[in-house]
């Protein structure tokens, strides 16, 4: 386009300069042509009349002037067409002829006389005036004139004529040296602007592909070659520049995209993390508040996971949660957001305000899927999850509240037996406050004493006292008697555990002198552990410690776990059970009968007593099947060398049955509630039967 523009331009303008330099040239030659016409018509017409200057001086030279001579004369002026008149004067200007030329006769303005006053004003010589050429000459000698020759000759109309008879002639000549002139003109633009338009187009198509390694092709003068070289050079350049800013720009993005993925996505699993979760649940929170909507949180934590860690290492765990995280997304529905909070800790978004139907149906399929064995490392890991979930409603839409709620759901799955899934209502709050209220007076009542040791008899066969089970009890000062249930698996939660087993290691030994020397030495005492002290190694120094700080007979000491300590992991719980076997005390598995309770387990771990759990007693001669289950075990424990204990025998029914079936202890408020150490050792004196001692290998 702008080239078509440049070339008219071009083309307009070489036209214009071609026809102003040929309109020059005409007028100067024109110039040149009037220039040249009146000299020579001066010099002709001083040439004539000097010629007849001379003639008629030989006429006026003699006395009596022959006037027919003088009209001859002038006659010779016949053929000068221009010549519009002649005049002879004597010396004393007295005009002696006239002649009247052609064109003065044509027009037909002849005058007869030339007066003074018109010869005064013209010079000697040939002068021109008023387009008119003057010729006065001096007929003899200046000095002493005979007289004097005026011819008048028209320069204005010859000329004219001249002239135009010169333009006729040359101004075809000159249209067409224009029309050369803009052909050539045109041609040459088109051949020097070629290189250009094709620079031009090849700038045209740059700009519509913005593809800078298009190669130029320009042949032509050397300066449009050198310039298409420079132009190439600099679209190589430009080109190369393109290259490095794309990758520049790609890597940039890449790194934009990374720090995006790092400010808001887990790097372990991939899933958004607290930051981006949090922000989100913040907006959709708003959203829902100002809709009058509810919204629906999942709070999950994996049981167990530490241990998995502990045991199998960093490297399982990590692939456990990535593995864990895949299963659970399965049974999201398009638009839930699930993401890792930290550690073992998810959360989930459920859109749409779920119903309850729904919310439980979602939970149950994660904790069921998630309960399914895993393979790492070609290891079968076998964990649960504990699911919370809660509802914007009750937490008023504030965020914190709304997460703390949730996570109040999930803890409270934990508290049931884990592996299941707790719906938020708003007095579990209450008991949430209270729990982290237990779990933070803890180390101080330990340190004031607080707790105290309770203990309840066993009894044999025949009702004779065995030994006893150390129960804790914990008074506080502000809440009152706290149940061990409830108190027991806080300090689990919360870590404080090991310093309460610790505690009471050290109040039960210290008990123990005093006990054996009411009962007997034989007098059996039974301390509960946590499945937390066997993984502590603080628990076994201890123990050794303690025996020998109060030179306890370690025979006399049992110790009572339940199925949690060694199910998550076997080699680990029988090491701890041989050493405390190796130390000369003996194990008793606490509350057979609930949890997983396999059979098939006690060949798998070496055991000194089996308890049998109070549900199983409570049913007795009620449930055919208890009843029977109750046999079994009993039967089967005796073929596996194991003493049985039963426990939370409240009837005579009960302890008749489990005494005929072979029961070798008894437990329950049919011989004793649990009672503190004064009240024990204010009972009537009592020595234990050395006959029915568990067997202790
Ligand atoms: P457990 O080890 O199974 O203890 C037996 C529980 O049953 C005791 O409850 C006892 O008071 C109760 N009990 C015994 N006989 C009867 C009965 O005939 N009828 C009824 N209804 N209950 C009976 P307690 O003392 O409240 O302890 C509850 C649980 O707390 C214990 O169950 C044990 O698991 C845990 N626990 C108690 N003290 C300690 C402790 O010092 N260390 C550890 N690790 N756990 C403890
Ligand atoms: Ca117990
Ligand atoms: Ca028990």
């Amino acid at each position: 386009m702008l080239f078509k523009t440049i070339r008219s331009t071009l083309t307009a303008f070489n036209s214009l300069a071609i026809a102003v330099l040929c309109a020059a040239v005409l007028s100067l030659s024109i110039f040149v042509h009037e220039e040249l016409y009146s000299e020579a018509v001066t010099h002709n017409l001083d040439g004539l009349s000097n010629n007849m200057a001379h003639d008629l001086f030989a006429i006026l030279g003699t006395p009596e002037i022959d006037r027919i001579a003088i009209s001859t004369t002038l006659l010779r002026l016949e053929e000068y067409e221009n010549v519009e008149l002649a005049a002879v004067f004597d010396k004393d200007f007295s005009q002696l002829d006239i002649y009247a030329g052609r064109a003065l006769r044509v027009s037909g303005k002849i005058g007869t006389k030339v007066s003074l006053e018109q010869l005064r004003d013209i010079q000697f010589g040939t002068s021109t005036k008023n387009g008119k050429l003057f010729s006065f000459k001096f007929i003899g000698e200046k000095a002493f004139p005979s007289g004097y020759l005026l011819i008048i000759n028209d320069l204005e109309n010859p000329l004219s004529r001249s002239k135009l008879s010169l333009l006729l002639k040359v101004l075809p000549l000159t249209f067409v040296v224009i029309c050369i002139g803009i052909v050539l003109s045109l041609w040459l633009n088109n051949k020097m602007l070629s290189p250009f338009q094709k620079l031009a187009h090849l700038a045209h198509q740059i700009k519509e592909t913005n593809d800078y390694s298009i190669k130029i092709n320009v042949y032509g003068k050397q300066e449009v070659i050198d310039l298409s070289n420079e132009i190439s050079s600099m679209m190589d350049t430009i080109h190369s520049e393109e290259v490095k800013n794309k990758q520049h720009t790609k890597l940039l993005m890449e790194q934009r995209r990374d720090m995006e993925r790092l400010a808001n996505f887990d790097s372990l699993t991939g899933l958004p993390n607290r930051q981006f979760f949090m922000e989100t649940l913040r907006k959709s929170l708003n959203d829902a508040d100002r809709n009058n909507q509810d919204m629906v949180l999942m709070f999950f934590d994996l049981d167990g996971f530490k241990d998995v860690n502990d045991t199998h290492g960093h490297d399982v765990g990590d692939k456990l949660l990535i593995e864990s995280s895949k299963r659970a997304k399965r049974f999201l529905r398009h638009g839930d957001l699930i993401a890792r909070l930290g550690g073992d800790e998810f959360l989930i978004l459920l859109h749409s305000n779920p119903s309850d139907l729904v919310v439980i149906d979602i939970a149950q399929r994660i904790i069921k899927e998630i309960s399914k064995p895993f393979v790492i490392n070609s290891w079968e890991i076998q964990i649960s999850v504990s699911v919370g979930i809660a509802r914007a409603t009750d937490a008023k839409y504030n965020l914190s509240d709304f997460v703390s709620n949730a996570d109040v759901a999930m803890y409270e799955s934990k508290v049931k037996g884990k592996n299941t899934h707790t719906i938020f209502i708003p007095t579990m709050m209450e008991d949430n406050k209270r729990r982290l209220f237990i779990a933070k007076s803890i180390t101080a009542s330990l340190k004031n004493n607080e707790f105290e040791v309770y203990y309840q008899p066993k009894v044999n066969a025949q009702e004779e006292i065995v030994g006893f089970e150390a129960l804790l009890r914990w008074n506080n000062e502000e809440l009152g008697f706290i149940s061990p249930y409830e108190f027991i698996s806080i300090a689990e939660q919360s870590g404080k555990i090991n310093q309460m087993t610790e505690w009471l290691l050290k109040a039960v030994m210290f008990d123990y002198a005093k006990i054996l020397e009411h009962y007997g030495a034989n007098t059996m005492i039974s301390i509960n552990l946590s499945a937390y002290d066997l993984k502590s190694t603080r628990t076994l120094e201890l123990i050794t410690e303690l025996y020998h700080h109060y030179l306890i007979n370690p025979k006399c000491i049992e110790f009572e776990v339940t199925e949690s300590t060694y199910l998550e992991n076997f080699d680990m719980a029988n090491q701890f059970f041989g050493n405390i076997r190796g130390l000369g005390s003996s194990i008793a598995l606490d509350d057979f009968g609930t949890g997983y309770s396999s059979l098939s387990y006690l060949t798998k771990i070496t055991l000194n007593t089996l308890k049998i759990d109070k549900q199983f007693v409570d049913n007795l001669g009620i449930s055919k099947r208890s009843t029977l289950i109750t046999k079994t075990v009993i039967k089967m424990a005796k073929q596996l060398d194991l003493n049985i204990c039963a426990e939370g025998v409240e009837t005579r029914q009960q302890m008749a049955f489990l005494v005929e079936n072979g029961c070798d202890q008894l437990q329950g408020y049919l011989f004793g509630k649990p009672t503190d150490l004064a009240t024990l050792l204010a009972s009537p004196h009592q020595k234990v039967n050395t006959n029915i001692l568990p067997f202790i290998l």
